[in-house]
């Protein structure tokens, strides 16, 4: 099956084989988190021409610039033209890989671990577990068929990841299991407190109020959604300016936009360039928000999904408004959705 054919590749690597690990685009937490965790596991199995990188702007989000195997990253366009393997995470589709998709093909061969329901097959060997809460579930399994003992530094990685995706084990996908994989993370000594704190709550002064200003000015659309509600809001490349912030402040504005009680469904336009915008989505339940991704281009998970978008804000809106009549769920409402939530 995929995992004794993942373990083959692995173990059967020569001496000397160069091992390139990818993930999407604009990384967060589980995509880099899983890939340097477990890239610090494949360097304790001797394997020493290993390299991590993603494509886009190659800067690592601060939140993150303090991950044990940072090391390993080089820039795209440094990476291995023809690794002898390719690992890939927390990509749902080719098109969440940009440039760095060429490697699929001049890899000797693929490993792609995932979680997103929406996963295209793409690869040639497929660890995607839609029911794991993150990426770096299915990492740490891998790495116990390869027999590679979890350290401080390798669970760290994996620990940011399931922290980031779960919501800090608020979500739905938040099961057990994910409780005894955080215990045995938490058992090889790592700090959660220094954790937590670096990775949810430190936000320069800037971004506090850059906050205030976009959030002030959220809209609420109670008949939206087939009168499940919407709440909405934009941040324009003039807000970041103004407050001299960078774009991933603005990764955890979503999470202060979709409290909306009276809104089934959450979303933030967030600009990228002069006609287009990065759209994060969130459902509480009612709403199946990766269909609404899906018919504009993107994708993710039903209760957590984004896509690219072009035009005017008010375009983008727009169109959302249109998907979002068709795409009830028939499951529960938001007075439901404490149980629903699941992001990345
Ligand atoms: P976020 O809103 O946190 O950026 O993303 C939430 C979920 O939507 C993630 O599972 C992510 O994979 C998916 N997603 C966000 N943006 C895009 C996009 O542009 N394309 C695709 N295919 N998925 C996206
Ligand atoms: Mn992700
Ligand atoms: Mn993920």
């Amino acid at each position: 099956d995929d995992w004794a054919a993942a373990v083959a590749a692995v173990r059967g690597l020569p001496a000397d084989a160069r091992v390139l690990l990818i993930c999407h685009v604009n990384p967060d937490g589980d995509a880099l988190g899983s890939m340097l965790g477990f890239g610090l596991g494949l360097r304790r199995l001797g394997v020493h021409r290993l390299q991590a990188t993603f494509p886009g702007p190659p800067e690592v989000p601060e939140p993150f610039r303090w991950l044990p195997g940072l090391d390993l990253l080089v820039p795209a366009d440094e990476a291995y033209p023809d690794p002898d393997l390719v690992v890939c995470f927390d990509a749902a589709s080719e098109s969440r890989l940009g440039d760095l998709v060429d490697r699929l093909d001049t890899a000797g061969t693929s490993i792609v671990l995932d979680h997103h329901a929406s996963n295209t097959g793409f690869g040639a060997v497929h660890l995607v577990d839609p029911t794991a809460a993150a990426t770096s579930v299915v990492a740490e399994q891998l790495l116990s068929r390869l027999d590679v003992p979890l350290d401080a530094e390798i669970a760290t990685g994996l620990y940011v990841a399931l922290t980031t995706d779960t919501g800090s084990f608020r979500f739905a996908a938040t099961t057990p299991e994910v409780h005894r994989l955080a215990a045995r993370l938490l058992a090889t000594g790592l700090h959660p407190g220094d954790i937590s704190r670096e990775v949810f709550d430190t936000r320069p002064f800037g971004a506090v109020r850059l906050f205030g200003e976009v959030l002030g000015r959220a809209r609420l659309e109670p008949e939206a959604a087939a009168g499940h509600g919407l709440v909405w809001t934009d941040a324009t490349l003039d807000d970041l300016a103004r407050h001299d912030q960078q774009p991933y402040v603005l990764e955890s504005l979503i999470d202060s936009v979709r409290c909306t009680a009276e809104a089934d469904v959450a979303c933030v336009l967030k600009q990228v360039g002069p006609v287009e915008w990065a759209v994060s989505m969130r459902s509480k339940g009612a709403v199946d928000v990766s269909a609404v991704a899906v018919a504009l281009g993107g994708g993710g998970h039903r209760f957590a999904a984004g896509f690219t978008g072009s035009g005017d804000a008010e375009q983008v809106i727009a169109r959302i408004r249109v998907e979002l009549a068709g795409a009830l769920t028939g499951g529960p409402a938001h007075a439901d959705g404490c149980r629903s939530s699941r992001t990345r």
